[in-house]
């Protein structure tokens, strides 16, 4: 049997996608790469085609397409552009696993297509699952298709519930670094510029997770990230502050018993253990010495300060089409937070309105999803105005 793994990387050019590069060139033998795709970043794409010689690439800003093409034109590497070629490069026979770390809600229909063609997904693009996890948990049970985390935390849990399949989860502790903001109140939030919002104190990550990351909201996406993965209540899913970011996270089970995942934060680890599932390859990354560190400390979130981790835990409790507003709304408001459009704390204001405004479907299709996100969008950028 063929056990080299022939990914296709959606979002090769970011954060995620350029340390999933590093491990597949740490493991030659392993993995190859059959497709690599970016947004605007072509300069960067051509390089890594040149370098890991995949089938195919895309560029899904048409823009570029001129400039990529002419770059790989000698090659033997077809070159595509458009949003729609995602969807058609994560059929290709070729492909067995398509790691997902496309930013934002770009990430659902390509993993939904993905995933429709029975291939496994290494999932970073989270926001697949809180858009519409119910959808796209039950689309991988029907068609055999394995979601992988690569998400620190849930790759955490999936490492601790390893041989523990016969025995109920009692709860899921989710820990978060507490961004750059931890401690601090209200008052000391109404002047944060972009410039301190980006600055991560533990991860280096792409701009738009950062700023999650510091509102808390990446944990909310989080916690639903985890109830879909999982399979666990909302009342299960506990979230506790961990500033050091070493222990990534944790279960408890029925017996009381608490069974962590421990590490330098690096990424690497948990892209690579998606990929070599359930083996787990030598590599070299830095490893964590216990002498470094003699606190690890832990506390309760301050979801007052940092309310979009109550907006994200309220939107998963009313279920129907409220994440995929809720993410919707984030998206546009980082985004405007990110060009001084709007201060801060207004993040959540917009996320809270557009959740009291745009239209509840209880029971959401794919097709309501996409309905959903674009009236989402129309109300955040009328709410900002
Ligand atoms: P980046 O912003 O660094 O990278 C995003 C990638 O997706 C780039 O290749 C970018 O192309 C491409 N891209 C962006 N927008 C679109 C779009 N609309 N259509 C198609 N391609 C697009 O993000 P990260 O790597 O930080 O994050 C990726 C995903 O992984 C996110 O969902 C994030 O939440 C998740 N994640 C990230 C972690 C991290 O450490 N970075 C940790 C855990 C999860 P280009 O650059 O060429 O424009
Ligand atoms: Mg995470």
């Amino acid at each position: 049997m063929d056990k080299v793994k022939h990914i296709a990387i959606l979002g090769s050019t970011g954060s995620i996608g350029t340390q999933a590069l590093d491990v597949v060139e740490r493991h030659p033998d392993h993995f190859t790469v059959e497709v690599l795709t970016a947004q605007n970043n072509w300069e960067l794409l051509v390089q890594q085609a040149i370098q890991f010689k995949p089938n195919t690439v895309v560029i899904t800003n048409e823009d570029h397409y001129d400039k990529v093409f002419d770059a790989l034109d000698s090659r033997d590497i077809k070159v595509y552009a458009g949003d729609s070629a995602l969807s058609h490069v994560v059929q290709m026979e070729d492909v067995n696993v398509v790691l997902t770390a496309l930013v934002g809600y770009s990430g659902l229909v390509p993993t939904v297509k993905a995933i429709e063609s029975g291939k496994d997904i290494a999932l970073a693009n989270k926001e697949t699952l809180v858009v519409a996890g119910e959808l796209v948990t039950k689309l991988a049970m029907e068609h055999k298709s394995n979601i992988l985390p690569v998400d620190s935390e849930h790759s955490a849990i999936f490492q601790c519930i390893v041989g523990e399949y016969q025995n109920p989860i009692e709860k899921l502790i989710l820990t978060a670094s507490g961004g750059p903001f931890r401690g601090r109140k209200r008052e000391e939030l109404l002047q944060i510029t972009k410039e301190q919002a980006l600055k991560h104190p533990n991860w280096d990550m792409g701009a738009k997770i950062t700023i999650d990351s510091a509102t808390l909201m990446n944990k909310g996406l989080e916690v639903i990230e985890a109830k879909w993965l999982f399979g666990t209540g909302l009342d299960q899913i506990e979230v506790v502050v961990h500033p050091q970011s070493i222990i990534h996270s944790m279960v408890q089970f029925e017996d009381g018993s608490i069974k962590a995942q421990l590490g330098l934060p690096d990424m690497r680890l948990p892209i690579q253990y998606a990929l070599t599932f359930p083996d787990r390859f030598k590599a070299d990354y830095p490893r964590f010495d216990f002498a470094q560190y003699p606190q690890l400390t832990f506390e309760k979130p301050d979801t007052e300060t940092f309310r979009n981790l109550q907006l994200a835990y309220d939107a998963l409790g009313k279920g129907g089409n409220h994440p995929c507003i809720l993410n919707a709304a984030n998206e546009i408001a980082v985004s405007e937070f990110l060009k001084d459009k709007i201060g801060f704390l207004e993040i959540s204001d917009v996320i809270a309105d557009c959740l009291a405004k745009v239209s509840f479907v209880k029971q959401p299709s794919l097709e309501d999803f996409i309905n959903t996100d674009k009236e989402t969008r129309i109300k955040a950028l009328e709410l900002i105005k």
